[in-house]
């Protein structure tokens, strides 16, 4: 029998690092030694408090379903860290729980994207933006980001691409892939134009305290922008808890019912006793995202050193983030045949620059999210494969 699916799904992206994930999980169980640089999450274990309140809840009854949008005191909490981080008032009703902070994409581009829309998104960026823009029936315009503006976009660049069909504009910085962050003229650009043209921008700040340099800054901050900004964060990377599945939204008022009853049709509400953990992550101490953070600048630093070292290779050292994007178009072959290789020859996995859109052509990412050993061992075996490349 041939079995039928509603033609939308083929509009459906996916996320390329699962995918290299299960090869190279494949690769391990035929005895192979692979070094992990492809997944996007802190190697660190949650810190010990985050688990203790969360245990604690799960024996306090803590399992039940829950408000849709949240329980009211981690609301308030987080409104009082987004306040705090972005310099804007928050009112705790504006704040939106969710299981991880993909669901903020999810929602917020079913919300306000339709056929005939267009969205803009940074391309290498973040897959989902681009495939969630397709399955809704709108059109994805790509907003190129480049190596030589230090992976910011053009202004110019960003003007010319607007027309009246644009709706929503999708931000993110710091950056997955390429670990960038953009400067106050670039918000300023943005949210310049958003007033003008009544748009919608999406903020996804989930690096923001992954930042190595400089204070963070939100667009939501500008002029006019609260009304206009959805901000997207949550506990996945700055606490070390991808597991947990615990995100959270910021949304103007006007979106609050409709996202409501997209969390209701969807999930219903986010895992109680999970959200009793995220609460302890904000009120408790901040030390471990500190130790966390300094962690991974040396590793930052390591990786990229290591990188430049490598005939044809050369690396930007990224603002923000645990991702390095080296350029590798220099080595004469795809993004996509040098990650192959990397894997399959070298035991090192990579994500081509490709999976991030089109504009990746040319550069791999690396998520240095692991040990300094092991990406010691990463950075040998990547010199010893260009080594043996045909010249
Ligand atoms: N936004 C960006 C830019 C990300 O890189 C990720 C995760 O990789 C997410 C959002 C999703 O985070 P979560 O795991 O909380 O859903």
């Amino acid at each position: 029998m041939a079995h039928r699916v509603a033609s939308r799904m083929q509009q459906l992206g996916t996320e390329t690092a699962f995918e290299v994930l299960v090869r190279a999980r494949a690769l391990e169980a035929e005895g192979r030694d692979v070094v992990h640089l492809e997944i996007g999450e802190p190697d660190f274990d949650t810190p010990g408090h985050i688990v203790r309140a969360a245990q604690e809840a799960l024996e306090g009854g803590w399992t039940h379903y829950g408000p849709s949008l949240g329980q009211q005191d981690l609301r308030a909490a987080i409104a009082q860290e987004v306040a705090r981080t972005r310099g804007i008032a928050v009112d705790p009703a504006q704040v939106v729980v969710t299981p991880g902070a993909k669901p903020i994409m999810f929602y917020t581009i079913m919300a306000l994207a339709e056929p005939g829309d267009e969205v803009i998104y940074p391309n290498p960026g973040f897959p989902i933006y681009e495939s969630m823009i397709s399955f809704v029936g709108a059109t994805p315009v790509p907003l190129p980001l480049r190596e030589q503006n230090a992976f910011r976009f053009d202004p110019e660049e960003f003007r010319a691409l607007l027309s009246d069909r644009t709706r929503l504009v999708i931000l993110n910085s710091p950056a997955n892939p390429t670990g960038g962050v953009l400067g106050a003229a670039d918000l300023a650009a943005v949210a310049e134009v958003a007033r003008e043209r009544d748009l919608v921008v999406l903020s996804d700040e989930i690096y923001g305290r992954i930042l190595y340099e400089g204070e963070f800054a939100s667009v939501a901050a500008l002029d006019g922008m609260a009304e206009r900004t959805v901000i997207l964060d949550g506990f996945s990377k700055t606490y070390a808890m991808t597991g947990w599945r615990l995100g959270y939204g910021i949304y103007p008022r006007w979106l609050l019912p409709h996202v409501d009853r997209l969390i209701v049709n969807s999930v219903s509400c986010t895992a109680a006793f999970a959200q009793r953990g995220a609460l302890a992550a904000l009120t408790g101490s901040q030390e471990p995202v500190a130790q966390m953070v300094a962690e991974f600048r040396r590793r930052r630093d390591f990786v990229v050193d290591g990188l430049n070292r490598i005939p044809g290779i050369s690396c930007l050292r990224p603002r923000g983030a645990f991702y390095v994007f080296p350029n590798v178009s220099r080595l004469g072959m795809s993004s996509k045949a040098l990650a192959d290789l990397l894997l399959q020859e070298a035991g090192v996995a990579t994500l081509s620059g490709t999976a991030f859109g089109s504009y990746g052509e040319g550069y791999l990412r690396l998520s240095y999210a692991n040990s300094l050993e092991n990406l010691g061992k990463a950075l040998e075996r990547i010199a010893g494969a260009v080594e043996r490349l045909p010249a």
